[in-house]
């Protein structure tokens, strides 16, 4: 562990550099990190941007677009070649092809590299001549992000943990049943190992469906290429009174450990440290759509998001970070286009509440952060309609089968604490109204104007946000 620590330690410098000394001599290079859980909206949000950035006509609050600074923007082979690229061409296509559909969603970690030719600027830029900057935007599951947490602690504390998460939520019945009813002092049989870990995993999953927002550990979900593998092969169990070596419980522990050593770690030391700007998406809407419970565990997770990038949040992380961090951060409240433009402050209201309230708890400090809400994608055009004498700003969007709806969702409180104070407490249900959603898809052929990108919601604003000052 020590010795680990130093060689991630030592590595992680000389990277940082060569990649230091070669950002001051040639072309600075950004690394923008896009994650959030699984439908939050990140393949979407990655496609809708890319898509706005090679095609600038609606990026219009991007203030060095706006300035008339970008000559021209590319995508270039990316610098990692064991990384897969981001499908930027294929979910394009889904989008706004003859059938229009979204496009399947981040299962794994993918790169892609976007260059940027910007003209000089000020009284010497003739003297310049044009400067590069590259973007890799590097998209990953919230759910690999959550699995830090585990760095720091035992099999042991982490089956308890777990073991009495579950008795809270019904969908654990099965599981947790079938782990007390378990003997981890008997000798490892693999057969029962790996039906624990299927069981395990159908929890896991049944969680996911029902809106739950914490279901780490997090490849078992999305396993990436580990699928099958040992190191997915675990549950947690409760301790016996002996854990003998060879026995079902110490066999779990040191897959446990092996998870954390040959799964955790490198996924932050290889990708994670050396991110430079960071948004995470979260479906505001969704959780809220789904109720008290679903929003407030939401709001746990997003604290725990963002306590990943509090400085000292990890030994070991630490460490390997060498004082580096990630100096933006960037809290976007995704599918905005289900809500009206009016009620679009509400929304980003709620967000920033969640955000400040992250800050607070992990007592977080140094980064800029900001909050608001966004649309990777428009599907949606706005629409008002007359019910029982009252207009009710509404959008209209189509339906998988082919219709086109009006929907309104609900009036969204301007007090943010009208939600999260129930959700706190532990509430049912919504006490004033429900809040409806529907699952809209992509338009049919959309008229797009010469230049102009797929249509979107403050992607403009985001990007400004996160790297408007390299620009
Ligand atoms: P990921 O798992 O974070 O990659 O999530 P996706 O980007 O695949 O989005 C999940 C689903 O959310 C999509 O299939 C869409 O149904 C919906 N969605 C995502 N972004 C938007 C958006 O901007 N507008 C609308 N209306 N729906 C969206």
């Amino acid at each position: 562990m020590v010795l680990s620590s130093i060689t991630d330690g030592i590595s992680r410098s000389i990277e940082s550099v060569t990649s230091g000394l070669s950002e001051a001599l040639f072309e600075p290079v950004i690394r923008l990190g896009v994650t959030g859980l699984s439908r939050a909206g990140k393949t979407v949000f990655i496609t809708g941007l890319v898509a706005n950035l090679l095609d600038r006509g609606r990026m219009t609050q991007l203030s060095a677009h706006a300035a008339g600074r970008i000559d021209s923007v590319w995508l270039q082979p990316q610098p990692d070649m064991t990384l897969p690229r981001f499908d930027f061409e294929g979910h394009l296509a889904t989008l706004t092809g003859d059938a229009p559909d979204w496009p399947e969603s981040t299962r794994a970690i993918s790169e892609l590299r976007l260059s940027f030719r910007l003209r000089p600027e000020g009284f010497l830029g003739g003297l310049t001549g044009p400067r590069i900057v590259h973007l890799d935007i590097v998209d990953y599951p919230g759910e690999w992000l959550m699995d830090l947490a585990l760095l720091d602690k035992s099999y042991a504390d982490w089956s308890d943990e777990v073991l009495s998460r579950l008795s809270r939520r019904p969908e654990g019945a099965e599981f947790l049943a079938t782990a007390r009813a378990e003997d981890g002092a008997l000798k490892l049989d693999e057969t029962r190992a790996q039906a624990l870990a299927a069981l395990f995993t159908a929890y896991l999953d049944r969680a996911r469906q029902a809106g739950w927002a914490d279901c780490t550990p997090g490849r078992f979900l999305l396993p990436g290429d580990l699928a099958g593998s040992p190191v997915l092969t675990f549950a947690p169990l409760p301790r016996p009174a002996s854990t003998a070596r060879g026995s079902l419980w110490h066999e779990m522990e040191r897959r446990f450990d092996a998870y954390k050593s040959k799964v955790v770690r490198p996924f932050f030391r290889d990708h994670f440290a050396r991110i430079d700007r960071q948004i995470v998406l979260a479906d505001v809407l969704g959780a809220i759509h789904r109720g008290p419970q679903a929003l407030e565990d939401l709001r746990r997770v997003l604290a725990d998001v963002l306590g990943a990038f509090r400085p000292g949040s990890n030994g070991w992380l630490t460490a390997l970070l060498g004082g580096k961090r990630v100096d933006r951060i960037l809290f976007a409240a995704t599918k905005a286009d289900h809500l009206h433009h009016s009620q679009h402050p509400a929304l980003s209201g709620i967000m920033e509440a969640m955000l400040r309230e992250a800050k607070d708890r992990a007592e977080f400090a140094g980064a800029l952060t900001a909050a608001m809400s966004i649309a990777g994608f428009r599907a949606t055009v706005e629409d008002q309609v007359t019910r029982d004498g009252r207009t009710l700003d509404c959008v209209k969007g189509r339906l998988a089968d082919g219709r086109t709806v009006a929907l309104f969702p609900g009036r969204l409180p301007e007090d943010p604490a009208r939600l999260l104070q129930p959700a706190r407490q532990g509430a049912e249900r919504w006490l004033e109204a429900e809040f409806g959603l529907m699952s809209f898809v992509p338009p049919a052929r959309m008229a797009r104007k010469p230049g102009d990108g797929t249509p979107h919601i403050r992607l403009d604003r985001a990007l400004e946000f996160l790297i408007g000052d390299r620009l």
